[in-house]
C-alpha cells in the first residue's frame, strides 16, 4: 500500500552550467509529493499523516525561503556568503531531478520508507525519483 502527501516551499536557485535562462538567479514555488510504501498497521494505516509531517516538515523548513547554491558555483557562493541569508549549499546542480533525489535521500535517512518523490518546479514541469 502507498500513501502520499504534498509539501510546498519557495526557493531561489540558478543552474551555473545552463545555456539558457536558468543560468540567472531566480526562484520557484516548488511542490513535492512524498510517497510512502508499507504494510497497513492495526489502525489500517501505512503511516499516520501527522507522523509524515513530523519528519518531513523540518526538512522542508530548512529549504523554504532559502537560496540553493551549488558549492562549485564560486561566483554565487561569494555573493551569498557572510550576509546571514538563508542558503542551502549542495554538491549538485539544483535541477528538479537532483532536488528530487536529494529530498528522497534526506527523507529515507530519517527512517521513513519513502518510495518516490516527485518535485514540481512549475505546475507543468516535474521530476520523479524512485531510489533507482
Ligand atoms: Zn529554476
Amino acid at each position: 500500500m502507498k500513501v502520499s502527501k504534498t509539501y510546498d516551499w519557495v526557493m531561489g536557485h540558478r543552474l551555473m552550467s545552463n545555456q539558457g535562462e536558468c543560468v540567472n538567479p531566480h526562484g520557484h514555488n516548488y511542490v513535492a509529493e512524498v510517497e510512502i510504501e508499507g504494510q497497513l498497521n492495526l489502525e489500517g494505516m501505512v503511516l499516520d499523516f501527522k507522523d509524515i509531517d513530523a519528519i518531513v516538515k523540518p526538512i522542508w523548513g530548512r529549504l523554504d525561503h532559502s537560496f540553493m547554491v551549488y558549492q562549485k558555483d564560486q561566483e554565487l557562493v561569494s555573493v551569498l556568503s557572510g550576509r546571514g541569508w538563508k542558503t542551502t549549499e549542495v554538491d549538485f546542480e539544483s535541477t528538479a531531478e537532483n532536488i528530487a533525489r536529494y529530498l528522497f535521500d534526506l527523507v529515507r535517512a530519517s527512517g521513513i520508507n519513502v518510495s518516490k518523490i516527485k518535485v514540481w518546479e512549475t505546475p507543468k514541469c516535474a521530476a520523479t525519483y524512485e531510489g533507482k
